[in-house]
């Protein structure tokens, strides 16, 4: 039998079964729900998409997968190609992997190794953010801080060498000025934090981490797993202050298979390219560069561009500031929109209990984690049907008794 994620078995709720899904629409025991979630973030062209299904048919039909090591292959010779000249500044160096939390790994274990191989191995530091979630593998939930999510952490002893700090620029630069020599990176999931409650912090403190990575010779590490590909309005928040190395996935193949990539500058590479073998990068998952992934990576992106796809985003952000405008109920501690992303802060988790019924019953899929009930809808959603989605987060709060 299945083992569902994030959810005690013992008296679970049982899922949706999934029996078509198309557009934003999910199609369930003779119910078409729109989804508000695309499945964690990631379908952001919707279900079921024309030539993002034939992008993968076509592929398919001349093969799936072969390995990377000692071999290579059009799709992902194209999409790596494609990332170095459509990511900003000199992010040029693809490293490929099978889901957002390895590829995080691989983006720790890259700092980390930069400054051995460059003889600064002093610097075994990391520094994070306060209510960050860098994934569920143990040095990306390290580098993570949500106990809702690893409190098991607790079991093994805190890491030392993980030192967590609010989005305040003040905490910032005492961190700096504490640890500076030793930090080999900082990484942040820039200007939107999502599994930590979609909290909404200052490009003025990524601006003055740019400043101070530079100071120190620290790493910046941005995680775009989640905000990558628009979802805060802008492409990524890498155009608007570079990080060394950024982390891509969820959205990366368009919701349609699970791939990911953390992408080095030129000054990171270069600190792994020399005679010594000892300097490689050794890493390599199974699955890295899967040509079906890749086919789908370069669909996705080229109908984001030709589709205008910004322009979208901040159709929908106008549509909710619209609609959410003004509003309050007993229950509600926040509203926060950016993007792509609206999310109700409650005053507690209690709140958020009866909503995902509710959604249910009034045509909507969402799944409410911790204190917040949010939308992230796929990019092509109907001003209709997002208007649909924000009357019932609105109408939960009118017809319960908290
Ligand atoms: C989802 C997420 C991850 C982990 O990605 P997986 O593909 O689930 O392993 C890492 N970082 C951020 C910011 C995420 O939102």
């Amino acid at each position: 039998m299945i083992w569902y994620p994030y959810t005690q078995m013992k008296g679970m709720k049982s899922p949706y079964k999934i029996t078509g899904a198309e557009g934003v629409y999910l199609y369930t025991g003779g119910k078409k729900l729109i989804d508000s979630v695309s499945s964690w973030w990631s379908a952001i062209h919707g279900y079921n998409h024309p030539e993002m299904n034939e992008a993968i048919i076509s592929q398919v039909r001349k093969f799936s997968h072969v390995m990377l090591g000692g071999l290579t292959h059009e799709p992902v010779e194209r999409l790596a190609e494609k990332l170095s000249v459509w990511l900003p500044g000199d992010l040029n160096h693809c490293f490929f992997s099978d889901s957002g939390s390895v590829a995080v790994e691989v983006a720790l274990k890259m700092a980390l190794q930069y400054f051995i191989n460059i003889g600064e191995s002093q610097r075994v530091m990391t520094l994070s953010l306060e209510h960050s979630y860098h994934g569920d593998t143990f040095r990306a939930m390290e580098a993570g801080d949500d106990e809702d999510y690893h409190f098991i952490l607790k079991a093994c002893g805190k890491n030392e060498n993980i030192i967590h700090i609010p989005t305040e620029i003040s905490d910032l630069e005492k961190a700096f000025s504490d640890y500076g020599e030793k930090l080999n990176c900082l990484i942040v999931e820039p200007l939107l934090q999502c599994a930590g409650g979609m909290r909404i912090y200052s490009i003025d403190f990524l601006k003055r981490a740019r400043e101070l990575c530079d100071e120190y010779g620290t790493l910046l590490v941005f995680d775009e797993v989640a905000t990558g590909f628009g979802r805060t309005g802008n492409r990524f928040v890498a155009d608007l202050v570079q990080p060394d190395i950024l982390i891509l996935g969820k959205a990366l193949t368009g919701g349609y298979i699970g791939h990911a990539v953390t992408v080095a500058n030129e000054k990171v590479f270069a600190g792994f390219y020399d005679g010594d073998p000892n300097h490689a990068l050794m890493h390599g998952p199974t699955f890295m560069g899967n040509a079906l992934a890749c086919a789908a990576a370069m669909k996705s992106i080229e109908i984001f561009e030709r589709d205008n796809y910004i322009a979208k985003i901040k159709r929908i952000e106008e549509i909710a500031r619209e609609n959410m405008r003004g509003f309050s109920a007993r229950g509600v501690k926040e509203v926060r929109i950016i993007g792509g992303c609206v999310c109700i802060e409650c005053e507690d988790s209690e709140v958020t209990r009866g909503f995902q019924d509710f959604a249910y019953d009034n045509g909507v899929f969402s799944r409410p984690f911790l204190k917040y009930i949010y939308t992230m809808p796929p990019y092509i959603i109907s001003e209709e049907d997002l208007v649909s989605i924000l009357r019932v987060m609105k109408q939960y709060f009118m017809d319960s008794e908290f």
